[in-house]
């Protein structure tokens, strides 16, 4: 079926509420009273009170698109074919309604009725031990047994450090050999590109509390997550999420900006790749009130501005432009989020100024590289310390793989062990500072930011979904 984004999210948005969901709006990237969590990383995320029962749902059936961010992916990002940081998860949820056999069926009627996605390419996995999940998959829907997998706990069981959790059942779509590592045991949960991941079921039917001990909840219930992108890869037929049809703008823009071509060079790609991502990311992030800093969300969006205006360096572009590619982002996703055409002003700003303070930052910290460099030349060494990469890093908010390359490029080494060790203790006191309340930018910040603009997402005007969950 030739759909692109806009479409999708529709048509999953109209199937649900014909099976009678509330439809709501994405929430804030900032979790609201959640101090387990710093972004929001999937759909159920805002919802959990709902799951564990501490709150009522205005609907024990709901269905959203929400804006996701997984720092976790970052390394991934631009390599693999299907890790974004920023992304949309479309989701449907039952509080203590329905459970394994609706949600199964719903997710097979959706994507083979209504994205007419061939039957034949879809590969399910489900939890080793849920022979109940796998016999609805198998009996009532008809997947036949070898195109079934049973996965342990890494795979199919979900979790966050708290809350809600079970086993799940996920849908693959086989994108053929030409994805395949080769390997004879290639199959769902595969780390290659060949089984793409869509869709996945959770069950939700434990709480899982501070200990990690899991207790069975009253009334089971659904959260389901498909990445929003990854359908579309598959639909469009596009060989990563980046090459859809949506995103083609923002790679037009920097192809223009670099004078590169994208597809003629496979590192430079992913730059390309990683600038798209991370730009798109960025600007989610400032619209819900962001600022950059060296804690917490901060930090996530200065390292996400750093990382793209390094991989903006490796194509060539000298001056800043990170502000003309959020321009482009605005443009293909304020269909949607109506409050990033309003912010637009205030997003570039935010974000040129801090890739203008990166870009001394890179000259101050080439010129402390280089006395570094010369110091161990000069006693005949050629292993530079983690500690001084570790100030270079924290203190000049020089980036590590700057150091990394620039050191190989004079065949000098660096103790990473030690860095990583420096890093650790920081990661610790960034997760003391959140654990204090004080991770940096809320709410407060955001008023401030955006004072005198009429600049709140609309949709959350008409429900009393915020004030439930605040
Ligand atoms: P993967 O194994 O591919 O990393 P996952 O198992 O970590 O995915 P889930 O936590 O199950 O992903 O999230 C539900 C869905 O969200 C996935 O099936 C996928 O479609 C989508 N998704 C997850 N992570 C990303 C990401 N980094 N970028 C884009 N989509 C994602
Ligand atoms: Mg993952
Ligand atoms: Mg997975
Ligand atoms: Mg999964």
């Amino acid at each position: 079926k030739q759909i692109g984004l806009h479409e999708i999210r529709k048509e999953f948005l109209d199937f649900f509420k014909e099976k009678e969901h509330l439809i709501a709006p994405s929430f804030s990237l900032i979790p609201k009273n959640d101090k387990s969590l710093l972004l929001i990383g999937a759909g159920m995320a805002p919802l959990k009170k709902y799951f564990t029962g501490e709150l009522t749902p205005p609907k024990k059936r709901m269905a959203t698109c929400q804006k996701c961010i997984r720092t976790g992916d970052i390394e991934n990002v631009g390599k693999t074919s299907r890790h974004a940081t920023f992304f949309e998860m479309l989701g449907n949820f039952s509080f203590g309604d329905y459970f394994k056999k609706e949600a199964i069926q719903w997710a097979w009627e959706f994507l083979t009725e209504r994205m007419e996605l061939s039957k034949e390419d879809l590969w399910i996995s489900v939890y080793k031990e849920d022979d109940e999940a796998y016999e609805i998959w198998n009996k009532d829907i008809g997947v036949p047994a070898d195109r079934i997998v049973r996965l342990g706990k890494a795979d199919n069981f979900w979790e966050l450090e708290v809350g809600p959790s079970g086993p799940c059942s996920e849908i693959h779509i086989d994108r053929g050999p030409k994805y395949g590592c080769g390997s004879e045991n290639c199959k769902p949960g595969c780390d290659c590109d060949r089984y793409l991941e869509i869709w996945n079921l959770v069950f939700t039917q434990f709480d899982k509390d501070e200990k990690g001990i899991y207790h069975p909840l009253d009334h089971p219930n659904i959260d389901t997550g498909m990445g929003l992108e990854r359908i579309a890869t598959v639909l469009e037929g596009a060989d990563n999420i980046f090459e859809t049809r949506e995103f083609q703008r923002i790679i037009k823009e920097v192809e223009k900006l670099s004078e590169y071509k994208y597809g003629t060079d496979e590192n430079k790609d992913v730059s390309v790749r990683v600038i798209t991502d991370h730009v798109r990311a960025m600007t989610f992030l400032v619209s819900d009130g962001i600022l950059p800093s060296n804690e917490g969300r901060g930090y996530v969006l200065r390292r996400l501005v750093r990382r793209a205006a390094r991989h903006g360096k490796i194509l060539g572009i000298q001056e800043g432009f990170l502000s003309k590619v959020v321009n482009v982002v605005i443009e293909s996703w304020k269909v949607e989020y109506e409050d990033l055409d309003a912010k637009r002003e205030q997003i570039k700003k935010i974000i040129k100024a801090e890739e203008d303070k990166f870009q001394e930052t890179i000259d101050q910290g080439i010129t402390i590289l280089e006395s570094y460099i010369l110091d161990l030349k000069n006693k005949g060494k050629d292993i530079l310390n983690g500690e001084k990469a570790f100030k270079l890093y924290d203190t000049y908010g020089f980036p590590l793989d700057l150091t990394k390359e620039i050191l190989e490029e004079r065949s000098l080494k660096l103790d990473e062990k030690e860095f990583n060790l420096k890093m650790e203790e920081q990661r610790n006191r960034a997760r003391k500072a959140r654990d204090d309340g004080d991770s940096g930018w809320g709410e407060n910040n955001y008023k401030d930011l955006f004072n005198g603009l009429n600049c709140i997402f609309k949709g959350y005007e008409t429900t009393k979904l915020t004030s439930n969950i605040t």
